[in-house]
């Protein structure tokens, strides 16, 4: 059986026992399931994965993240040891080229303890190779990376997987999005018919596919997700949706208490909006072209926009101060990066220069990666992230 029909008889036997299905559980099974979760089971990232992401584009990226990160430890007191941890980190070249530009700042690589957080076993084997020559140790779970020290923290397109609820407006008041089976619940079916259903479900109607359709519907929302829609949203016309996180909102809470507890900084960048924003942002991605939410669920990455709004509220409200949201383009410039690329480019050959150009201009520009949003959480009067 491929993959995705697995997957999708998965799901159509979990809502056959359970019931409707909410958004954020159909998102965690798609992408976490132990054996066939989209990241459990391979790489997605590059020309011939799914999607290409910022540090696959351009060591650029990785060298100029560096640099923020070297500037913070610098302004921190240059603590030792400090916990370097990177949540979701795909293939390990970010952290990789993180390292490879502070090589030149004095004590930063002994004082580095690199923890790096991936639930895939597939990728955290590509990580290990990509990091070979650095202690570094690996956790599934953030809960479980050591606790006690100052800490720099960095997510690339983690945030966008961690799964969301979708509230649909429903006459003035929002209700949750659930998944059901397009053809209402499966019942068992006796005598000729039972068997020619056994037999050949398409003779029945419907065909083999049929019996994967998924739709969409709602039900009553919880207070726990209701109380994450914050004030001041425009009043929108039935069916809007608005996306919330208790998941992300946890994730970053908890990050933010140990910056304030043992000091730090934590920075994020994904695609989405810097303030809340009406919208669904659920979108399925296979070989670099969107595809329908509900179609063949499990053989596409499936992702959310991130809300940066909420990611303010929950740093604000643990007494961390924000810098940004403002774009990728616009943070890769204020830190230089193409001072960076001249520099590179002085030594380079032509073909060097041409990679180094283009790299450039995907990572800034906005109809490329450039318009992916950055935003800074720290902690300590002190400490002002470089690049805001
Ligand atoms: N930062 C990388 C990869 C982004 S893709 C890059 O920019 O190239 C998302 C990454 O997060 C993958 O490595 C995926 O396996 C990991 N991931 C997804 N959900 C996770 C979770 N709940 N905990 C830890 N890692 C997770």
């Amino acid at each position: 059986m491929l993959q995705n029909e697995a997957m999708a008889e998965f799901l159509k036997a979990e809502i056959a026992e359970k019931g409707p299905m909410d958004i954020a559980t159909f998102m965690d099974h798609i992408l976490a399931h132990p054996e066939m979760g989209y990241y459990r089971r391979q790489d997605p990232f590059g020309e011939r994965g799914d999607f290409m992401t910022s540090p696959e584009i351009s060591q650029l990226f990785g060298e100029m993240i560096g640099v923020w990160a070297a500037d913070i430890w610098m302004q921190m007191g240059k603590p030792s040891p400090f916990a370097f941890v990177e949540v979701g980190p795909g293939r390990g070249t970010l952290m990789a080229d993180m390292m490879r530009a502070c090589k030149g700042v004095e004590g930063f690589h002994e004082a580095a303890r690199i923890f790096m957080i991936e639930t895939s076993p597939v990728l955290r084997r590509k990580q290990e190779k990509t990091l070979k020559g650095h202690k570094a140790q690996w956790f599934e779970r953030f809960e479980d990376a050591p606790p006690d020290m100052p800490m720099i923290l960095i997510g690339n397109e983690f945030l966008d997987a961690l799964p969301v609820h979708q509230l649909v407006k429903t006459g003035k008041i929002w209700r949750e999005r659930v998944i059901i089976l397009a053809q209402g619940e499966p019942k068992p079916i006796g005598g000729m018919q039972g068997a020619l259903q056994a037999l050949a479900p398409n003779l029945l109607g419907g065909g083999p596919e049929g019996n994967l359709d998924f739709r969409y519907d709602t039900k009553e929302a919880a207070a726990e997700l209701l109380a994450l829609v914050p004030d001041g949203l425009p009043e929108v016309p039935d069916g809007n949706i608005f996306e919330v996180s208790p998941q992300r909102d946890e994730f970053v809470r908890l990050a933010s208490r140990r910056i304030r507890e043992h000091g730090g900084a934590a920075l994020f960048i994904d695609y989405g909006s810097a303030e809340s924003v009406i919208g669904s942002g659920l979108h399925a991605i296979f070989r670099h072209a969107h595809i329908d939410v509900l179609k063949n669920p499990g053989h596409a990455d499936i992702s959310s926009n991130v809300d940066f709004g909420a990611v303010r509220r929950v740093g604000e409200a643990e007494g961390l101060k924000i810098s940004g949201g403002i774009t990728q383009g616009e943070f890769l410039q204020a830190l230089g990066i193409e001072m960076r690329a001249e520099m590179l480019s002085r030594k380079a050959s032509t073909k060097q220069k041409e990679d180094l150009q283009s790299g450039l201009y995907k990572l800034v520009e906005m109809d490329q990666m450039g318009d992916f949003i950055v935003m800074g959480l720290s902690y300590g009067p002190d400490i002002i992230p470089a690049g805001f």
